[in-house]
């Protein structure tokens, strides 16, 4: 029995080991990740689990209502396409358009279109446009970099009012990334000329072709461009708070200063969007869509059924963001919430975002890392402690999916993306792994009991339970493969004398090393035991008669010719008698066959000792 304190010492010890080795698998696992280039395979899957925690929350936010989306859908461009017969329309319908939207006075007016030039535009209807953006400084429109071949394109000098300087303290790279561009596509001088007001509208997608970020600069050139959006939110944003929008501010953090907001950036320089619910007609919760057609109608003078409002005020002091949805002129865009026109959305998201403070930050690496290892080391002592494989499993399970709700809550409540992919992958490696080991240990223990449970203490020979079973055994395989086995009886000679003049335990040590003896002129397939006493038997498996005798003779030889070390120093010679029997010859049980071999020992006794009877 060992001490309570001894044993909680050895628990201590047991769960120290093993947060060691979850903490050292972990690493070996990340490191993996590393070396096997898994870590891209980990980032796509965990997007995958950004865009069900966005599906999962979207619905729970309202966007603004003071951000419209006029499109121009497939009805619209059906329209406008047939009316003016060509496409594009001419950009006086644009003009003209704004103009009527003007009278009630919104807050911007954006196009998500480049008025690029084209062979079928009319420079009449461009210098119209131009004329609108110059006398409307609530005019937005967009820009788009590529890296083109100069050769190709000539590459379009930008004027300065476009660009921002960044005073950049963090550790982004705007220079090192995907958004660094060579050339630009042109858009009309006029416009140029007219406004400030033009943004870029570069896209970010991850590997899997989904677009969740917006980059609010791309570098062209050497300078800054603000994405569109950022710039619309930034001047709607300007009229209520004191925002430089020419200098802009990143702190050593990654974090985009704009007045009191920190917009987070993660390592590219991009804003993670935070998705409102999905879009379209039915959910109230998302931005309302006007169909342009019925815009161009109200501005010349045509009346329109149960639209009123947008006669009179309706985009009064209302962000309008103009972008295309006809399915046969709008490049799909994919984003991680179902949306009806995901390219403008990206826009109007960016800015609701930027309104309502709350892009998405994605909490550090080392904190996704301490969470994965929290993890991993519960559900290594869930499976260690718990005996039941079925209630360790369905609690880790239960874990797992308080997680999965713990990491949508968080990104709910305080717009933190905290990593679900490593935390739950490792914990899954955790559980196998600690299963594994805790299955490998008990298969140990069940060893060590077996043998505890087959040995004798003292001798270390197999035990009388043992020499039961395999008497047994011996007879049951002779019988069957009408083979033979033999049986040797050992009895120490005058060892009650022995114990007398030495002591018991110089006996003991004698005991030992007359079984070490026995043990080491056998075969290994023999099998020697502790009869009981100072009484030993050898099982020989396969061996005839003559053979057992020979073996018997060579054990009281070998005994006779040691001597042996007792307690206290002293060596002293000691011998064995022996008695013999073989199966089937002289006896088909157990019982016969121990009972002729003791009457052999007897007969070795008889006749002096320190000899192997004959009967
Ligand atoms: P014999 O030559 O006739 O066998 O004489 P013996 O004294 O050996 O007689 P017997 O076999 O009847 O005596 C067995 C003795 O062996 C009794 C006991 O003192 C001793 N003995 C039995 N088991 C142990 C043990 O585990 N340790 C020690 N030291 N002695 C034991
Ligand atoms: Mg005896
Ligand atoms: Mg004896």
């Amino acid at each position: 029995m060992i001490s309570k304190k001894e044993y909680n010492k050895r628990v201590m010890l047991k769960y120290f080991l093993y947060a060691i080795g979850v903490i050292l698998g972990v690493c070996l696992l990340l490191w993996l990740f590393k070396v096997t280039n898994t870590t891209a395979f980990f980032e796509v899957m965990e997007n995958k689990t950004f865009d069900l925690r966005q599906k999962n929350i979207a619905n729970t936010k309202q966007v603004n209502k003071n951000i419209v989306i006029l499109t121009v859908d497939n009805e619209s461009h059906e329209y406008l396409a047939e009316k003016y017969g060509e496409w594009p329309m001419p950009r006086s319908v644009y003009a003209d358009i704004s103009a009527f939207i003007e009278k009630q006075q919104p807050a911007a007016i954006a196009f998500d279109l480049m008025f690029v030039n084209s062979m079928k535009s009319s420079k009449e209807a461009d210098i119209r446009l131009a004329k609108e953006f110059k006398n409307n400084s609530n005019l937005y429109t967009a820009i788009n970099f590529d890296s083109l071949d100069e050769q190709i394109r000539k590459a379009q000098p930008l004027p300065n009012k476009l660009k921002v300087n960044i005073k950049n303290e963090s550790k982004i790279n705007f220079k090192n990334q995907t958004l660094t561009y060579s050339n630009c596509r042109r858009i009309i001088d006029e416009i140029i000329d007219a406004t400030a007001n033009i943004g870029h509208i570069n896209l970010v997608r991850a590997d899997d072709g989904i677009a969740r970020k917006i980059s609010p600069f791309v570098t062209y050139k050497n300078d800054f461009y603000p994405h569109l959006a950022l710039k619309v939110g930034l001047d709607y944003l300007k009229k209520t708070e004191n925002i430089d929008s020419k200098n802009i501010f990143i702190d050593k953090n990654k974090n985009l200063i704009l007045g009191s907001r920190k917009i987070p950036l993660d390592y590219t320089g991009s804003a993670i969007l935070n998705w409102y619910g999905a879009s379209g007609e039915y959910n109230p919760n998302s931005f309302k869509y006007i169909p342009i057609w019925k815009l161009e109608k109200l501005t010349y003078g045509e009346k329109l059924e149960n639209n009123d409002e947008l006669a009179k005020d309706f985009f009064k002091d209302k962000i309008v963001y103009i972008g295309v949805s006809a399915t046969s002129m709008y490049d799909i865009k994919s984003t991680p919430t179902e949306r009806n026109m995901p390219g403008v959305e990206l826009h109007t998201t960016f800015i609701n975002n930027l309104i309502d403070n709350n892009f998405i930050k994605r909490v550090p690496a080392a904190v996704d890392l301490l969470i994965t290892l929290t993890i991993s080391l519960i559900i290594g002592f869930i499976v260690l402690s718990f005996a039941s494989t079925v209630a360790a499993s369905l609690t880790s399970i239960m874990l797992g999916i308080l997680y999965v709700i713990f990491s949508t809550w968080v990104m709910r409540d305080y717009n933190l993306w905290v990593n679900m992919t490593l935390p739950l992958s490792s914990a899954l490696f955790t559980f196998i792994g600690v299963y594994l080991v805790k299955y490998f240990r008990k298969s140990q223990d069940f060893e060590h009991t077996y043998k505890l449970a087959t040995t004798d203490g003292l001798t270390e020979l197999y035990n009388h339970r043992y020499f039961q079973e395999q008497m047994i055994l011996n007879i049951e395989t002779a019988k069957r493969y009408n083979s033979h086995f033999s049986l040797i009886l050992i009895d120490i000679d005058f060892f009650k004398k022995f114990n007398d003049k030495f002591g018991h335990q110089s006996g003991d040590a004698v005991l030992k090393q007359v079984a070490q003896t026995l043990k080491k002129n056998v075969r290994s397939t023999d099998i020697v035991c502790r009869y009981g006493g100072e009484e030993m038997a050898v099982i020989l498996s396969n061996t005839k008669t003559e053979e057992a005798f020979i073996t018997a003779q060579k054990l009281c030889d070998e005994v006779a010719g040691r001597i042996f070390d007792l307690a206290n120093n002293q060596k002293e010679h000691v011998t064995i008698s022996l008695g013999v029997s073989t199966y089937p010859d002289n006896g088909s049980t157990s019982q016969e066959l121990i009972e002729y071999a003791d009457q052999g020992l007897y007969k070795a006794k008889e006749n002096g000792r320190n000899q192997v009877g004959k009967i």
